[in-house]
């Protein structure tokens, strides 16, 4: 190793409440695992959940919190694709922290979440499906109206126009490579 170039560092696994949550076994580092107090929260004290999650952290699955300044890009990034209204916070969390972590060392996050998967596509975050076979479609969502049909590229759940309910739609679906 003649000169000092950056030596490429394992990546570090994100996983989401679905991955805590799988049952099935990690095949990955777990020491180089991470999760935020949101998603440990989601998970209810006492039941056999629990004890995974319980087991994960002995086994080296580490819990760390987002900065504030990614959860906002992750609210912004996530309002623009209209995946939004599907993330819970603790969603967002894994997202922001991500974002955070993808500065200076690789990330993978671990979930069976389309809207998180599809967030982490637009944000340029690895993802990997824990037991599906990963998105390979970008969605594009819109509303449209249930009564005149007029339709909304933001988030309108009344339309304007006649006073109907909205209902969300993929509009474009574009083909991605898996990061
Ligand atoms: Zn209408």
């Amino acid at each position: 190793m003649g000169h000092m170039t950056a030596e490429k560092k394992p990546a570090i696994f994100i996983l989401d409440t679905s991955a805590i949550l799988s049952g099935k076994p990690l095949t990955l580092d777990i020491k180089r695992a991470v999760t935020t107090s949101g998603v440990s929260h989601e998970i209810q004290p006492g039941g056999r959940d629990y004890r995974t999650f319980l087991f994960l952290q002995e086994q080296g699955l580490s819990v760390h919190d987002p900065t504030k300044e990614s959860i906002r890009k992750i609210h912004r990034a996530a309002t623009e694709s209209g995946d939004i209204g599907r993330l819970s916070n603790a969603d967002i969390e894994v997202l922001a922290l991500a974002l955070d972590l993808n500065q200076d060392q690789q990330t993978i996050i671990i979930t069976d979440d389309y809207s998180i998967q599809n967030v982490s596509y637009i944000l340029g975050i690895r993802f990997e499906p824990i037991s599906q076979s990963g998105i390979t479609k970008r969605f594009k969502w819109n509303w449209r109206c249930s009564g005149c049909g007029k339709i909304f590229t933001t988030h309108v759940s009344t339309c304007p126009i006649c006073g109907a309910s909205t209902k969300q739609i993929v509009v474009k679906k574009e083909s991605l490579e898996r990061l």
